[in-house]
């Protein structure tokens, strides 16, 4: 199977797993949750989608698939009459960016990390041309817009290889895009340039950058947690890679293959990724962390 297939399969599965749940917890029954000041977040199908919406100002992050990005666009409509400013991606995965084109309807500009096109690009079909960002930054982004400052700093590979923190600077409210899977494995990207590594340096970066009371906006949770937290939340992950990490090395240090490492349900500590509902398992990140420890 060619990466590209494997990688839309993945997604579909993950889709098609997350429909169905998205409405059991209680905290989700709404597609629209305000959060901060204006700044909330809509669940429907894929990523989740934050958004700035006020008189003065209209902007969302990520853009799931053409159907919820269209209903997620009627609702801020409701919310405002401004016109939309800005669509910005956190990163280039069809779950993010599938909406684009219905976005780039009513949207000035798209911002995303300037590998996000090439990524887009890559992962294409034969005779596909994905609505791609026409402002793009290397490590970090600003603007104004309205009365509130936002931000996107990318620190460096880890999800993907292009992947960007989006903060709310006023309302305190950062995205994290997939950086964050809240108790569950993520998915690993490394066609796409990830490094689970460098995964847990982008997520102290994070800590290390942002106030201690930020609300962080996640793009999937295993459906008994939400995807909205706090600095804990992101502790949780970041230490989930450390011990992948630390599982994968030591039993590649003791002559462990990799099928014998991968025949693990659970790490100490990290029971609750652990959930049978969700469309990964431990066995996909160790094969993932497996292949890069033995390759660089
Ligand atoms: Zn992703």
């Amino acid at each position: 199977m060619k990466r590209r297939d494997f990688l839309r399969n993945t997604l579909i599965v993950g889709a098609g797993v997350m429909l169905p749940l998205s409405g059991l917890s209680a905290s989700r029954r709404d597609a629209f949750t305000t959060l901060r000041r204006n700044v909330g977040f809509f669940t429907e199908r894929g990523g989740t989608i934050g958004w700035l919406a006020s008189d003065q100002a209209l902007v969302a992050v990520d853009s799931q698939f053409p159907d919820s990005a269209a209903h997620c666009i009627a609702g801020l409509q409701e919310k405002t009459s401004h016109s939309m400013d800005l669509l910005i991606n956190t990163h280039h995965h069809g779950d993010h960016t599938g909406g684009n084109g219905t976005f780039k309807e009513i949207t000035e500009h798209i911002v995303a990390h300037k590998n996000v096109p090439v990524y887009q690009q890559q992962s294409a079909d034969e005779g596909e041309t994905p609505v791609v960002a026409d402002i793009t930054f290397e490590t970090s982004w600003k603007q104004e817009v309205g009365d509130e400052i936002i931000h996107a700093n990318h620190y460096g590979p880890a999800h993907t290889g292009g992947d960007a923190v989006v903060y709310f600077e006023k309302a305190n409210v950062a995205h994290m895009g997939d950086l964050i899977f809240n108790r569950a494995y993520p998915y690993i990207d490394p066609g796409a340039g990830a490094s689970v590594r460098n995964w847990v340096s982008v997520l102290d970066e994070t800590l290390k950058t942002l106030p201690s009371d930020t609300l962080f906006i996640f793009g999937h949770a295993n459906p008994k947690f939400e995807v909205t937290g706090t600095v804990e939340d992101i502790k949780v992950m970041r230490n989930y890679l450390e011990a992948l990490i630390t599982y994968t090395q030591k039993g590649l240090q003791a002559g462990k293959s990799k099928e014998e490492l991968m025949n693990k349900e659970v790490l100490p500590g990290f029971e609750a990724f652990n959930n049978p509902d969700w469309f990964l398992k431990l066995s996909n990140n160790v094969e993932v962390m497996f292949n890069e420890l033995i390759t660089n």
